[in-house]
């Protein structure tokens, strides 16, 4: 255990990308240029793709490596959708609005899948679908009802019983769940640096090692301070997400950061593979607490929950997640675990994903609250269009507003983390 920053490297992904590191030298001298990218996780990688595919001329500039953030050592878990589902859009953005939102949140995981296809993106990319598991019978109702609600919009799910989930996941305690065959899985490292190697491919230039230290207007546009080098840009994009350093003023108080710790067993026999997830299918569950799990491509089973606040990884988090998965998989019980890492998680108030324009010609898209695979690779696609276009995305803007009583809400936030973990361990969990 140590600094959650630095875990990535003992990350499982780090250890099996199929697509190389971008070995991108870090920005020297002066640029001018159209458009200037903050960030190089999913959210920047894809929003310089589409710029430069659209023929503008791009920077990217990350402060540490290509997929160093939560893009390069998440679940891997490609689900779309937002927190609330088609009914509750409608009802909280108007009857039009609530339907376009719909369609690209809905279609979210597909993206992605197209993104991998047409870039011939080496990730491991499976579609065999995600399933959200019960843990009490409240819950059960609810995911019901969203499925209803998406089999309404069309879309390929299946709601499941108790028996359903437990065959299809050889997971214990569940009362039932369902399964949207839309989603997937990948290899997370591997699919960030596969968007920035089509955006180098499209025209984009990449500059690693390259942390922003300032972000100031610049007649119509923005200048941009680096150790190395500065940037004149018409327009910007920050995709910063929850590892944002204090370049707009409000920014790093907009969201709240929570780690998720994630394990990986040993590879497991056959007899075990034999009933874990037997699909390939990923998988996460509605305690609050919420646990997500699947196979990776070489047979381990990935378990991954709520861990600390701030940046020093908690030791007793990792052994309570380890609990859990004997809890849930009993079969795990004698396999030794092989890697553990974290990474931070931006969450917003209302659980709802962020696009804005603070200034004329800056772009901020984030607070993906722990679903931000698919969601952050739609969010690239808008901020480009709407940067370079002016194109309104779906997802109506907001203003820059720091969350209130921020700092003191990491205490609450910690305290109660710890509490739902106290719950859980006397199966209280709710
Ligand atoms: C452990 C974990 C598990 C998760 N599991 C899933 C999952 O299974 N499915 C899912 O959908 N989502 C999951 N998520 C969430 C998902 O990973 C994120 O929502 C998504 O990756 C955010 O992408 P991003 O590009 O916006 O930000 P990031 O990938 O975090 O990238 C931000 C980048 O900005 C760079 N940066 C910051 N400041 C500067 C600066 N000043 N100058 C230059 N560069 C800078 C950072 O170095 C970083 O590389 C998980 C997250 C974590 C941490």
């Amino acid at each position: 255990m140590g600094s959650s920053a630095d875990s990535h490297r003992r990350s499982l992904w780090s250890a099996t990308a199929g697509e190389a590191p971008l070995d991108a030298a870090p920005l020297a001298g002066e640029a001018r240029i159209d458009l200037a990218v903050i960030g190089g996780g999913i959210t920047g990688c894809t929003a310089a793709l589409t710029a430069a595919e659209a023929g503008a001329s791009v920077i990217l500039l990350e402060g540490r490596t290509i997929g160093w953030g939560a893009s390069g050592r998440n679940g891997g878990q490609v689900i779309p959708g937002l927190k609330y589902d088609p009914s509750e859009m409608r009802a909280k953005y108007g009857e039009e609005a609530g339907r376009r939102l719909t369609a690209a949140a809905g279609a979210a995981a597909g993206t992605v899948f197209d993104r991998i296809a047409k870039h011939a993106i080496a990730c491991d990319a499976k579609r065999e679908g995600w399933i959200q598991a019960a843990h009490a019978a409240p819950a059960l109702a609810r995911v019901h009802q969203r499925a209803q609600d998406w089999e309404a919009e069309g879309a390929p799910v299946e709601r499941l019983d108790a028996a359903g989930v437990a065959r299809l996941t050889g997971a214990r305690g569940y009362v039932g769940g369902w399964i949207d065959r839309r989603a997937g899985t990948l290899q997370p490292l591997a699919y960030t640096r596969g968007l920035a190697r089509a955006a180098r491919e499209a025209g984009a230039a990449l500059h690693e090692t390259t942390p922003v230290e300032r972000l100031e207007p610049d007649g119509g546009g923005w200048r941009i301070a680096t150790p190395g080098g500065t940037v004149h840009a018409r327009r910007v994009i920050v995709g910063t997400d929850a590892y944002s350093t204090p370049l707009v003023p409000g920014f790093t108080e907009a969201m709240l950061l929570v780690q998720s710790v994630q394990i990986a067993t040993e590879p497991l026999p056959e007899r075990i593979l034999a009933r874990l997830l037997p699909e390939g299918r990923c998988c996460s569950e509605t305690r609050r607490l919420a646990f997500y799990f699947r196979r990776s491509p070489d047979g381990r089973l990935l378990f991954g929950g709520r861990g600390a606040i701030g940046d020093a990884e908690n030791p007793v988090f990792r052994r309570a997640l380890v609990a859990a998965m004997h809890r849930i998989f009993p079969d795990t019980a004698g396999v030794p675990v092989a890697a553990s890492w974290s990474g931070q998680v931006g969450l917003t108030l209302d659980g709802l994903p962020r696009v804005q324009e603070p200034a004329p010609n800056l772009h901020l898209g984030y607070g993906y609250n722990g679903r931000g695979v698919a969601m952050a690779t739609v969010m690239g696609g808008w901020l480009a269009r709407k940067a370079l276009h002016g194109e309104a995305p779906p997802l109506p803007a907001t203003p820059l507003n720091p969350i209130r009583w921020h700092r003191l809400r990491r205490p609450a936030l910690s305290a109660g983390i710890a509490w739902a973990w106290l719950r859980d361990r006397v199966g209280l969990a709710g």
